[in-house]
């Protein structure tokens, strides 16, 4: 099947009328907003792509070190960052006011949130945005820490160029239940991005951050076992010692506990680059696609 103006243009006006969203999504509230552009020129860590997308504000993943946290507004979005989420809702008109300068162009989804994040399920913003980018073929990387990803491996298909980077942190549910209290389980993630490269999309998984590991061995089996061949390390330092409200003793405890620090870091990596088939450290493993 091949994408066309038509279906764009349908799908727009499901858009405009909006889908329903609800008040809340979990802990999280939710507000649709306009916003005046989607696209942002890519600057900083992103600097290699031209543009990246972010089609929410906010992310009702919460994870407690997320740096994006720290660039909200304003104070109180920061200390209640995980409990607030903006859809925006007019993204594909965004888009398309825009589509004579993304063919071929490289863009990176997402910067500052998740855009599979649980409110996507009922949005569908994410699924809007790609119908409408796919008929312009601009080379695209979506990154995520969700597998809900897989429901639009129909339309990635579609994409000339594209690769989906699934978050893995850790093999531990203590950990990530820590640090990413609200995000798929490792196995879901791990599953996900599986499927996604058994139906042919080019993908990776991306440890970053790379966060305390317990069976070092059956973690490189575990990604082993997905069949991907490209992965990404980065380790874990706060935001100037910074975790989102409320959950910095938790996660410094466990830190502690684990032994968690620069050493140990090294050594899971020095590990790593022993089993997987590729494995790149830091910002050139987010080159474009
Ligand atoms: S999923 Fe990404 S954007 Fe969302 S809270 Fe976690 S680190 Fe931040």
């Amino acid at each position: 099947m091949v994408y066309t103006n038509d279906m764009a243009s349908r799908k727009s006006e499901l858009l405009l009328f909006g889908h329903p969203l609800p008040d809340r999504i979990g802990q999280a509230s939710v507000e649709g907003v306009d916003v005046s552009s989607i696209l942002t020129k890519a600057s900083g860590f992103m600097g290699a792509y031209d543009y990246t997308l972010n089609p929410y504000s906010g992310c009702s993943f919460g994870c407690t070190y997320c740096y994006a946290a720290f660039f909200a507004r304003e104070p109180e979005l920061r200390d209640s960052w995980g409990k607030w989420v903006q859809v925006k809702q007019n993204a594909v008109d965004r888009i398309r006011r825009m589509r004579s300068e993304i063919r071929g162009k490289t863009i990176y989804m997402s910067s500052v949130t998740d855009p599979y994040q649980p409110i996507e399920k009922q949005a569908r913003i994410v699924r809007d945005i790609l119908e409408e980018l796919v008929i312009h073929q601009p080379r695209l990387v979506i990154q995520t820490r969700s597998d809900l990803v897989k429901r639009d491996i129909d339309i990635l298909k579609h994409f000339e160029v594209v690769r989906v980077n699934m978050t893995v942190t850790t093999d531990s549910e203590e950990v990530r239940k820590v640090f990413e209290p609200y995000c798929p389980s490792l196995q879901r993630r791990l599953a996900g991005i599986q499927a996604i490269h058994e139906a042919g999309i080019r993908s990776c998984i991306t440890m970053t951050p790379l966060l305390p590991i317990q069976d070092l061995t059956a973690f490189a089996d575990a990604l082993i076992a997905t069949g991907l061949r490209d992965f990404v390390v980065q380790p874990f330092h706060t935001v100037r010692g910074r975790f989102v409200a409320g959950t910095r003793e938790g996660a410094r405890a466990l830190v502690e506990r684990m032994g968690w620090d620069d050493t140990k870091y090294r050594y899971v990596v020095d590990y790593l680059r022993t089993r997987l088939p590729s494995l790149y450290e830091g910002q050139e493993g987010f080159a474009p696609a």
